[in-house]
This record gives C-alpha cells, structure tokens and sequence, in this order.
C-alpha cells in the first residue's frame, strides 16, 4: 500500500497521540478548497493537506504566526465550511419535539429543560389528548398538572410555567401564541431558548439561535464562542452565522450533539469537521488540540 492512504485508527488511549504535525494526509472538504486559518503542505503521497498554525513549536514560527495568517476559528471562510459540512451531515433535519401548533410546542419545550425528547415525547400526546386546548390548561393548578409531567424532571417548577403561560395566553393574547419575540418572553417559563424554538420551528421566524446544552457545548469546542452565559453565546453566533442559517443551525448542532459530539467521548474518528475542529476533549485528532476550546 503507497504510503498515506493507510486509514488512521483512533489509539488506545482515546487519543491520537502519534499525529504528525504537518504533512499528514487528513480528511478535507468536498471541493478540496483551503479551509481559512490554515496554510496547505505536502502531505506524503504528494495530496495537499490542511495544517494548523496556531500552535507552533520554533520561535520563528510563532513569530511568523503572528502575522496576517494568524489562525482565526471565525474567519468567514472557516464558518462557512462548518456551515456546509453541517448541511452534507444534517441536510434535512428539524425539531425532535412532537407538536401540532405553537402552543404545544411551547409546552413542549419548556417540559424539555434538564430532559431528553424522547422523554418529553412521551408524556406530552397523553397530556394533549387529557387537555385539549390552551384554555384546558389555563383552568387548571399548578397542583393538578404535576402528576402528569413529573417524569420529565423538575416538574413543580415546569407546571408553574405551563399553567402559568396558558392563563397569561388566555387573559392577554387571545389564547394565541404571539409572534412578538419580547411578548412571548413575558410568558411565564419563557427564556430565549423557548422563544427561539417556537419563533424559528413553528412560525419560521428568525429571530434568534436556539442556544441549548448541546449549542453552548459545540460552538465552544468548535471556538466559534468564548462565552459561558447562553445569551452572550447566542449574541457571538449571531454575529458570525448568516441569519438565513440560524433556524437550520440551531437544529443541526442539537443533532449533532445526539448523534456525535456528546458530552462525554464525542466520536470524534466519524465526524467530518473533525479536521477543523481543535477540541480540547476530543477523542481522536488529525490537527492540533486547542486548550481552551472546551465545553464548560
Ligand atoms: S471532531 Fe469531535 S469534538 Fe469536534 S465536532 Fe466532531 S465530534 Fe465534536
């Protein structure tokens, strides 16, 4: 077999200790292109190959990094190609939550705090088919909603805020959801991340990114924030992510975060931004490690 087209295989250790720093044969973008903060070299084999920069040994180097090719994790171009391996991984994906209108989707989310979908998807048909409309819900306690969504964790709290937005839907918007980002969050149990959700999956309206466990985690390993508080994270995206992008992205990264990117061990060996993603707690690596691109 010519030498660089032996396919890597993730060490023992969970960590790809004996990469080289240039010249590797690495995974690349499907046009070929240089991705922006990286310069190409030669691999083995003669292929062009991504090298990351921000991270060199000699004094010269580092010198000579701190030029114009410093390395940038919101350069344009480096989002863009983020943006479009997110499309090849997630072409077509939504929202998980099972809903039929705003308001159950509302419910739904807001169940969805500290829990799974899947969990929510299971209590939310039988509390819908119990309590049919907003105005079923706007007439009961707190008290009465409890046993029904205790399994999604929270619940003293979660039913305070459902029970609570359906009396402020029926008294002041007409049993209506509104589309109005600073009235939904006059609702009781409504943060951004709720408004987002609703505003973006079920009016289509792009006023925000959704910025949940799975986001804040991602963008941070990603470097495209710094941030720790979820609305300085959501204020970095929206900086750098192309409006039209921001529903899609948002349901992009909460899959990839289920499907790739966990919390703990991301799977790091099959997921194709891996060669411009520098995480800190990867679990395999063709590039260099970023200290402090870290999820919280
Ligand atoms: S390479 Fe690993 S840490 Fe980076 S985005 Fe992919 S799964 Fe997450």
């Amino acid at each position: 077999m010519p030498l660089g087209t032996i396919v890597r295989q993730p060490a023992k250790t969970g960590r790809h200790e004996g990469v080289r720093k240039t010249g590797e044969i690495q995974k690349k973008s499907q046009n070929n292109k240089p991705i922006a903060g990286y310069r190409s070299g030669k691999a083995r084999g003669g292929m062009e190959a991504p090298v990351a920069i921000d991270r060199v040994s000699s004094p010269a180097a580092r010198k000579s990094a701190k030029g114009s090719n410093r390395y940038n994790p919101i350069a344009p171009e480096r989002v863009a190609e983020i943006l479009k391996r997110l499309n090849e991984l997630y072409p077509d994906v939504t929202c998980a939550l099972i809903h039929k209108n705003a308001w159950e989707l509302l419910v739904a989310t807001i169940l969805s705090a500290q829990s799974t979908d899947v969990n929510v998807n299971k209590v939310t048909p039988i509390i819908f088919k119990k309590y049919p409309t907003v105005q079923d819900f706007a007439a009961l306690s707190p008290e009465e909603l409890e046993p029904d969504i205790r399994s999604t964790g929270f619940f003293r709290n979660k039913s305070k805020s459902v029970v609570g937005a359906a009396k402020m839907l029926v008294q002041d918007f007409g049993g209506e959801v509104p589309t109005d980002i600073d009235q939904l969050l006059t609702l009781p149990g409504v943060a951004r991340k709720t408004a987002n959700v609703v505003l973006g999956s079920w009016f289509k309206m792009a006023e925000g990114v959704v910025v949940d466990t799975h986001v804040t985690r991602i963008s941070r390993r990603l470097e495209l924030t710094k941030e720790e508080d979820p609305k300085k994270i959501e204020q970095d995206l929206m900086q750098i992510i192309p409006r039209e992008r921001w529903i899609l992205f948002s349901h992009q990264i909460i899959w990839h975060g289920r499907k790739l990117c966990f919390a703990r061990k991301p799977q790091c060996a099959e997921c194709l931004l891996e060669n411009i993603c520098h995480a800190a707690d990867k679990t395999w690596s063709t590039v260099d490690i970023h200290k402090n691109a870290r999820p919280l």
